[in-house]
């Protein structure tokens, strides 16, 4: 029998194949994907991709598969689209309720939903923006204001006129009279109306992932999912992650100014004003796809500080990092990082449900930006329920959830470090936080084996490995979206001793592999 023709992504599973990746699953239970032999017969195999982080609660779980069933069996209504919907709301109320513990203090926050991490990425850069476009019509409106008041003072004889004018590019000579000196003003409004025009920046880390949309592809860091793109969308600019200094000065570099008319000491004067180029930084707390790097608490307190001072909103990422996957809900929360936006996706979606919530401080929401921006399936019936049950099922028990996380986590990385000791000449590194893990071979460029050298020389080390892992172990990993050493773990809250062990087992003859150069059972698992 031929096979049957492939349509979807017949590119990326033709090459999944060539590492036995194109496997097809037929039925998913916590951490287990099964799959059939060619008797028929259930396979198991142990995943550690959790759904690219979307399975905080691991497969189809069973409080949450039932009440899907519940909601279509009832009728609840999916799309009703301009209508209350109070369980978005109730949505709305546990996310503060979680953000007023883990932040202190933290002011209420908006919540408008999406389908998707990148579109939740979309629609926080439109209100960043949308909120800038307001910032600078304030500005002008302000100014407007202040050269009114100014050229009564001056026609009514209670403010001299101003001496220096300097600050307009150009040989301008200082005003004389009234009139010229409403000139003047019409130059400095004719100023002004140049600067208004730059075009807003972006600031992100370098490493980031932020997702794959027009938009959203500009913050992802990785060339290779941005270049061909680069003419699509905002500007962006890169910074290392931890290092506030680095930021400052390219904020400074970007600082942009229009000019304003003061009336001080009965005399009128030109001073600068700060125009908000500056649109938003955005970063992850934990770059996942950019190989599971923790940012630092210095770095976000010093970050927070420098936008503060130029008004810069920062976006906080926890599309991958939030949910609890680091034992706390939101992963900022571990480096104090308050943010004026939280981006949540992924396990928000009880691992059925596709949905995205952006939040917003409420003393920086732009409530109008909910007539401008919608989509057909955003804050369905269906996945805002399911989203509110799985936030339930999180803060259950005081949040035995994130305990679990942080408890499973910590094993598994007791385990991975205990391996990285025993296998110091194969494992580079053993990073993350939680569910969140990264386990990271040394570079195999220079490797004697032939088939381990080409495969870490074309990038697809990880691949072949994981490939090892998945024929002979029955263990499914993934990669991360920019290191080609690193194999990703993020498993559900449910991993057991016996499936920790099973890895173990599985990276250690990974590690043997590496350390004898010998490739044979990589070929013949
Ligand atoms: N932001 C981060 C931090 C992510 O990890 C991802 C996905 N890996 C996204 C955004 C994009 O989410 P989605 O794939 O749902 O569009």
């Amino acid at each position: 029998m031929t096979a049957p023709t492939r349509y979807a992504e017949a590119l990326l599973t033709g090459m999944l194949g060539t590492f036995g990746l194109d496997v097809e699953y037929v039925r998913a239970e916590k951490n287990t994907l099964y799959h059939l032999d060619d008797s028929g017969a259930e396979v198991p195999v142990l995943d550690l991709v959790g759904g690219w982080g979307s399975l905080m609660l691991g497969h189809n779980h069973p409080e949450i598969t039932a009440y899907a069933k519940e909601l279509l069996d009832t009728g609840w209504p999916v799309h009703s689209q301009h209508s209350a919907h109070p369980v978005a709301d109730r949505v709305g109320a546990v996310l503060n309720g979680i953000l007023a513990r883990e932040f202190p203090g933290a002011e209420p926050y908006s919540v408008i939903f999406a389908n998707s991490g990148a579109e939740a990425v979309e629609a926080a850069v439109k209100h960043c923006e949308f909120d800038r476009a307001l910032r600078v019509k304030s500005l002008f409106e302000e100014i407007e204001w202040h050269a009114g008041t100014a050229l009564t003072a001056v026609r009514a004889g209670t403010a001299a006129l101003p001496d220096d004018t300097s600050l307009l590019p150009g040989d301008v000579p200082a005003p004389a009279t009234a009139d010229e000196f409403q000139a003047l003003l019409g130059a400095v409004a004719a100023h002004n109306m140049g600067r208004a025009a730059t075009s807003p920046v972006f600031f992100a880390l370098e490493r980031a992932f932020h997702g794959k949309l027009v938009g959203s592809t500009q913050f992802t860091y990785n060339p290779l999912f941005r270049a061909a793109f680069a003419t699509l969308g905002p500007a962006v600019r890169f910074v290392p992650p931890n290092d506030a200094a680095a930021f400052e000065k390219a904020v400074a570099e970007e600082r942009v100014t229009v000019l304003d008319v003061e009336v001080a000491d009965g005399r009128v004067t030109l001073v600068e004003r700060a125009f908000p180029v500056v649109a938003g930084l955005i970063v992850e707390p934990i770059q996942g796809e950019g190989g599971i790097q923790e940012l630092t608490g210095e770095f976000a307190a010093r970050v927070r500080r420098i936008c503060d001072e130029i008004q810069c909103p920062v976006v906080v990422d926890e599309i991958q990092t939030g949910m609890g996957r680091t034992g706390k809900f939101f992963a900022s929360s571990h480096i104090g990082l308050l943010g004026d936006y939280y981006l949540l996706g992924k396990s928000l979606g009880g691992g059925i449900g596709k949905t995205s919530a952006m939040l917003v401080r409420q003393s920086r929401y732009r409530p109008e930006f909910e007539l401008v921006h919608s989509s057909t399936f955003a804050k369905d019936g269906f996945s805002t329920a399911i989203a509110l049950r799985t936030l339930e099922l999180l803060e259950a028990e005081d949040g035995a959830a994130y305990d679990r996380a942080a408890e499973r986590g910590e094993r598994i990385l007791a385990m991975l470090r205990e391996l990285a000791r025993e296998f110091p000449d194969v494992v580079a590194d053993v990073r993350g936080k939680g569910l969140l893990i990264g386990f990271e071979f040394a570079d195999q460029s220079q490797a004697s084996s032939p088939v381990i050298r080409e495969k870490a020389l074309a990038g697809l080390l990880v691949f072949q490995l994981g490939s090892y892992l998945q024929l002979a172990h029955r263990i499914r990993t993934g990669p991360t979206a920019s290191v080609p050493t690193m194999l990703r773990i993020e498993p559900s809250i449910h991993i057991s001793d016996e499936e920790i062990a099973q890895l173990r087992t599985g990276l250690t003859e990974v590690c043997r592999i590496l350390r004898h150069q010998d490739a044979l059972p990589l070929v013949l698992p």
